[in-house]
């Protein structure tokens, strides 16, 4: 069987020893977000996932949600745990208290989500994409929009959707057809089909509040003419009951690869109200408010998968018994190729959680730094990451989840076992919220180029500042070579997409791969750097051991993978694709 705990010694080491997560008491009302005071937060929500969420994971993918008229069934248990997860207040850690949220750092929030998303990846996309839409109508609504919906969104009482792709508009948002035409009392008529719609419909709560991309009559084309709409299930009335049903309906579920546990739904809006958020033209900007987070919390739940399947295969592979290895033990994880398996999945796992938490801490920093300087620095930090952590945590996932199936051998094949579940519902983490390649555009396209190329140099210093440590000289000097090779690749990127987009374009994916392991790089240093000082006998040996093996095993990749996107590439984009 898989099998998950909450990696609570992980959590503090990150946080505590590597992170320094008390700097948050810097930030003006965090003043008492000390490590001390999350343990016992991180530890009371782990118990409640570990207990009611986990067991439903697997019976969530075997029922699936059923679809009947226009009524979605969430799994059996879906519902009852929803009611308790927001009523016990977990639902909106992070949101402002003053719409019921708790008012505590987005990092601690997505710890929390973390442990969901690794206990229950289907189930924890309601609240997901509830928050995404909370952020939104925060962002862009007017107060009367907002005193309407984000009370019951804050403490996740009602919960969101978000309503962006058509059959013709995916990554392409310019295509987008749903329209609103004004009513004249100040609402909007909401015509049009959604499809893939996450939450779109369920039995959970009585109220469900979509967020919607369409076009006003006099919109511009493409992204430019896209204005955003708050269109709940059922309106809302002056003392804030619930009013009379929408005009909109479910017309269809998708049935999927993976994550049975959340319904995907094609939505009909026919003459729906809306309410309008944000000014007229303006949605795409709205959108990406939440789009920027929710790409962070995307990559938290690649982390989440990745911490399972690391889990469930060290977990079998100390088990297992097969033949003799050469050192005499009997289980398989004495098997060179199934340690070396094991090593991988752990660096990759516990590297990606520090650039991850990194990042959030950023989050942090950018939205309540009172110091404009440290808002910018925080700002590009986050602008930097946000790829980053969403496509490689995402990409590793899955990536992870297969080589936990090659560790549990045709076992792993085997459904009852459950990590072949890792594979299934973590390959949509690389396809929404922008693909993987998508993200890796973003970054080579906007973000090497963003505020006259500060990101990466901001980066390139960070890093060269702490890889000059002759203690650690067995990681500081790879890290030095792979920081030369990918500032090098930066510049001929940048210049790439100057003279040959293509070339620039081609190389991407391999790219973003580059950085993140550089990022890695980064991580496993200051990591030895800390549980060198640690008394922890086991725990510190292992940190140890992962650090040197990332250092001689993996940071070399980073040389090739930039010598391959440092290439010309026209041959391949003149190559007649429609001709073969
Ligand atoms: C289970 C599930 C849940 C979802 N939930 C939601 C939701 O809640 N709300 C919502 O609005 N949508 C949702 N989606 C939709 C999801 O965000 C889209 O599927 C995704 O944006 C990709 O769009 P597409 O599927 O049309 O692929 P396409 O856009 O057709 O892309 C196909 C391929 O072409 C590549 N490509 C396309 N354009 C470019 C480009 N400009 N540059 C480089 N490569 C490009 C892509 O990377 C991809 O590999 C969900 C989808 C699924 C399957």
């Amino acid at each position: 069987m898989a099998s998950y705990t909450a990696p609570r010694r992980e959590f503090a080491f990150v946080l505590r020893d590597v992170l320094n997560i008390d700097r948050l008491q810097e930030l003006p009302g965090f003043e008492d977000a000390g490590y001390d005071t999350f343990e016992g937060v991180i530890d009371e929500a782990a118990k409640l996932i570990e207990e009611q969420l986990w067991p439903l994971r697997e019976s969530g993918d075997q029922q699936g949600c059923d679809w009947n008229h226009g009524d979605v069934k969430m799994p059996q248990g879906f519902a009852e745990a929803y009611r308790m997860f927001w009523e016990s207040g977990w639902a909106g850690l992070s949101n402002p208290a003053e719409y019921n949220g708790q008012g505590l750092p987005f990092t601690l929030a997505q710890v929390v989500n973390e442990v969901m998303y690794a206990a229950n990846v289907g189930f924890s996309l309601t609240t997901m994409l509830t928050n995404g839409c909370f952020e939104a109508i925060l962002a862009s609504a007017d107060d009367a929009v907002k005193d309407m919906f984000l009370p019951k969104l804050g403490n996740g009482e009602w919960t969101g959707a978000m309503c962006l792709t058509e059959p013709q508009a995916g990554t392409d948002l310019a295509s987008i057809r749903t329209k609103a035409t004004p009513n004249g009392d100040g609402t909007y008529n909401i015509e049009g089909g959604k499809i893939f719609i996450t939450s779109g419909e369920h039995d959970m709560t009585e109220n469900i509040v979509h967020f919607v991309l369409a076009r006003l009559p006099d919109a511009p084309p493409g992204v430019r003419g896209l204005s955003t709409f708050v269109v709940p299930k059922f309106l809302v009335n002056a003392d804030g009951t619930l009013g009379a049903r929408n005009q909109y309906k479910c017309v269809s579920i998708e049935h999927k690869m993976g994550i049975h546990g959340s319904c995907t739904c094609a939505m009909q809006f026919d003459g729906a109200t809306g309410y309008l958020s944000g000014a007229p033209h303006t949605g795409i900007r709205n959108m990406f408010v939440m789009m920027n987070l929710e790409r962070i919390m995307v990559g938290l739940q690649g982390l989440g998968q990745c911490e399972l399947a690391l889990q469930s295969a060290l977990a079998y592979a100390r088990e297992r018994k097969q033949g003799k290895a050469f050192n005499g033990g009997a289980t398989i994880i004495n098997h060179p190729d199934v340690r070396r398996t094991i090593l991988t999945m752990k660096a990759i796992t516990e590297g990606a959680r520090v650039m991850a938490y990194e990042t959030t801490l950023h989050v942090d920093a950018a939205h309540h730094a009172t110091d404009p300087a440290t808002r910018e620095a925080a700002n590009d930090w986050v602008e930097l990451n946000t790829p980053l952590v969403k496509a490689f945590c995402t990409d590793s996932a899955v990536d992870l989840g297969s080589m936990a199936i090659q560790v549990y051998g045709g076992h792993g094949f085997i459904r009852d076992n459950g990590v072949e579940q890792i594979v299934r519902d973590s390959k949509i983490l690389c396809l929404y919220e922008g693909t993987n390649g998508v993200q890796s555009m973003d970054l080579v396209r906007r973000k090497l180029g963003l505020n006259g190329g500060r990101l990466p140099k901001r980066f390139f210093a960070a890093v060269r500042a702490e890889a000059a440590d002759p203690a650690l000289d067995f990681i500081a000097r790879p890290l030095a070579t792979a920081v030369d090779e990918l500032e090098k690749t930066t510049t001929w990127l940048q210049q790439s997409m100057q003279d040959n987009p293509n070339d620039a374009a081609f190389g991407c994916v391999a790219f973003l791969r580059a950085f993140s392991l550089t990022y890695l790089g980064w991580a496993w240093l200051r990591m030895a750097r800390a549980a060198s000082k640690l008394d922890d006998g086991a725990f510190k040996s292992a940190k140890l051991v992962t650090a040197r093996f990332f250092a001689a095993q993996m940071l070399p990749e980073v040389a090739s993978l930039c010598a391959r996107v440092r290439q010309p590439t026209t041959e391949y984009m003149e190559w007649d694709a429609d001709a073969a």
